[in-house]
């Protein structure tokens, strides 16, 4: 979710925004989520250090997005083929051992693409996928997990709520004033 909505989003909270393009830039704007999963993977021995390809990984946030955008089930030939791309694969790694999705081995921006479609993926395969949303209100696209009990959330947070319902009063007026 951070990778979409920081990589592959292009219209947030009513507004333009340009994903970050350069490698420094794209890295600034995933952490800390970034230095979070170094810790967890690189450092505990699960994924091969060295540069982020922050190229494939924005890559990898746009068909991510699919997934939330289009609905699980237009999603999952996409995630699908992802997760083959990527070889993810449940094993256990470091010590003590700890489970993870990716390849012993893998890249960096290999290991976060592998783990975070495998998370969709157990997400879709437990009858959740509708929790897998993106935002309705107009120029927003970011997406989200829904908590709520009946997934019924429908827009990412409350300026997104707020815009909306203030659209749907001024269009609800100009229809009843003839
Ligand atoms: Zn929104």
């Amino acid at each position: 979710m951070v990778l979409v909505n920081t990589l592959a989003v292009e219209r947030a909270l009513g507004r333009t925004r340009e994903p970050p393009r350069t490698a420094s830039e794209r890295e600034a704007a995933l952490d800390p989520a970034l230095t979070d999963w170094r810790t967890r993977t690189v450092d505990a021995g699960g994924a091969g250090g060295g540069p982020l390809d922050t190229a494939r990984l924005a890559e990898a946030a746009v068909a991510l997005r699919a997934v939330f955008q289009d609905g699980p089930d237009a999603g999952v030939a996409e995630l699908n083929d992802l997760l083959v791309r990527h070889a993810a694969v449940p094993n256990l790694h470091g010590e003590p051992p700890v489970l993870a999705f990716h390849p012993p081995g893998a890249d960096l921006a290999g290991a976060m693409t592998a783990d975070a479609g495998t998370a969709l993926a157990m997400v879709i395969g437990v009858g959740q996928g509708e929790r897998l949303s993106a935002c309705e209100a107009a120029g927003c696209d970011l997406v989200f997990f829904d908590v709520t009990r009946n997934a019924s959330r429908r827009f990412c947070g409350l300026p997104c709520q707020n815009r909306a319902k203030a659209a749907a009063y001024r269009a609800r007026r100009t229809t009843r004033t003839p």
